[in-house]
């Protein structure tokens, strides 16, 4: 989003709020534009032929995004039977879709082989399990290369304590497993979640990987994950692509020489893929001034986006109704009944009660963690493509909330005698 002529505007000049006006508040929309210049920043990055990045959806999985990643040329990541179904809904082909789940059961995993995809095994119960079943069916196998990646406890995963893939020390296990089955170990992962700032510590991780590749003699492909940091505040350093493209790239290279062979390399981001293309438009019901600060109520909260209060995130708020006049500190809340702060001491254009603010960076892990808490609606989303808005999600209803009860249907006509 940018400001134009003193009005907020995303790309092709489509006005966000005609947007709010069209579909109603609260709505998140998102710019295929973004979404495009970040695939091409990471594809640029990496000067190599065989490189694929695999869309991870659980940051964004509306179909008509899947569509459009599709339209580019990505594959797709997921972390559940489900994720791959939408995948498949969404017309990816199971061989370009990677499931990577994590303490699911052999029958969810049976039903992602009946479906064809790609499997990545995260640990040696069910590698064992797995061998037996589907000696033939290739596999990849995601090792947990002990490095601190970065970003908060929540979201590092590639660490010595957390519960994600096989330590690289159990690789003699996994050696076993594979001789004593007869199986293919088609490809080698690591994610080591998300928010990575130090190219180095990546670096190492990468390292590890090798010295496990090395020993699997099947490989078509090695998979970094992902975890590339982007920017929430201005202030915010990111990941350095081009930095780590680079260097990957000519290690990545070297590796191939040594291995003999040519393999792809893989990445499956989601956050840095979509998140800045999306924004989230709520609508001002409040302005209260207490006396320690003047409270800017929306007509959304933590049941729509719960970044914030899960992770103490930042996001940028501005209020898109006015891009001039004097500026006001204001806490930014929702209207769910527990605390659920957006945002402490923001500077913004003064608020008038009806002003639609927009969140920033509300296109990865919004949407897809939002939840009907407090019985609230979830909101609709709009994707812009071409200086166009499409409805990609409608706003529920009332029987959207309901239609999963059951009625039993047992209490009538029974009188509470005391
Ligand atoms: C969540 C996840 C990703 C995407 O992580 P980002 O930080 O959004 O890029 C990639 N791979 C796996 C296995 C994941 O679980």
């Amino acid at each position: 989003m940018h400001i134009e002529d003193n009005r907020y505007l995303l790309e092709g000049g489509v006005d966000p709020l005609a947007i709010a006006d069209k579909y109603g508040c609260p709505v998140y929309i998102y710019e295929t534009a973004v979404m495009k210049r970040q695939y091409e920043r990471l594809t640029k990055a990496f000067d190599l032929k065989r490189l694929k990045i695999n869309y991870a959806c659980k940051a964004l999985n509306n179909i008509a995004v899947l569509k459009y990643f599709k339209s580019l040329g990505t594959g797709l990541d997921t972390v559940s039977i489900q994720e791959v179904k939408i995948g498949l809904l969404a017309g990816f082909n199971p061989e370009d879709i990677i499931y990577t789940p994590n303490c699911v059961s052999i029958e969810e995993i049976s039903l992602a082989v009946e479906l064809g995809v790609k499997i990545n095994i995260d640990n040696l119960s069910i590698l064992e399990q797995f061998g037996s079943l589907y000696p033939e069916y290739p596999v990849c196998i995601r090792i947990n290369p002990h490095i601190m990646g970065g970003g908060n406890s929540k979201i590092s995963v590639g660490h010595i304590d957390s519960k994600f893939g096989i330590s690289f020390h159990q690789t003699p296990h996994i050696h076993r497993i594979v001789k004593a089955h007869g199986m293919i170990v088609e490809g080698i992962h690591m994610h080591t979640g998300s928010d990575i700032l130090d190219i180095e510590v990546f670096l190492q991780g990468a390292e590890i990987l090798f010295e496990v590749s090395k020993e699997f003699h099947d490989l078509s492909y090695i998979d970094f994950g992902s975890g590339f940091k982007v920017p929430y505040k201005e202030e915010d350093i990111e990941t350095d692509i081009e930095e780590l493209g680079e260097k990957i790239t000519k290690r990545f290279k070297q590796f191939c020489k040594s291995y003999g062979r040519e393999l792809t390399l893989m990445f499956e981001p989601g956050k840095f893929l979509v998140s800045q293309s999306g924004i989230f438009l709520v609508k001002v019901n409040v302005v209260k001034q207490t006396t320690s600060t003047v409270f800017a109520g929306v007509d959304s909260g933590l049941n729509h986006l719960i970044r914030p209060m899960l992770y103490d995130s930042y996001h940028k708020i501005v209020n898109i109704s006015k891009t001039e006049g004097r500026s006001r500190i204001y806490t930014v809340v929702g209207y769910i009944c527990e605390t659920d702060t957006f945002g402490v001491n923001r500077k913004m254009t003064e608020i008038n009660e009806g002003d639609i603010l927009a969140f920033y960076n509300a296109g990865a892990y919004c949407y897809t963690m939002s939840s009907n808490y407090n019985s609230r609606y979830r909101p609709a989303e709009v994707l812009v493509h071409e200086g166009e808005d499409y409805l990609i999600r409608r706003r529920e209803t009332m029987d959207d909330l309901i239609q999963t009860q059951v009625d039993v249907d047992i209490f009538e006509n029974k009188q509470v005698t005391a």
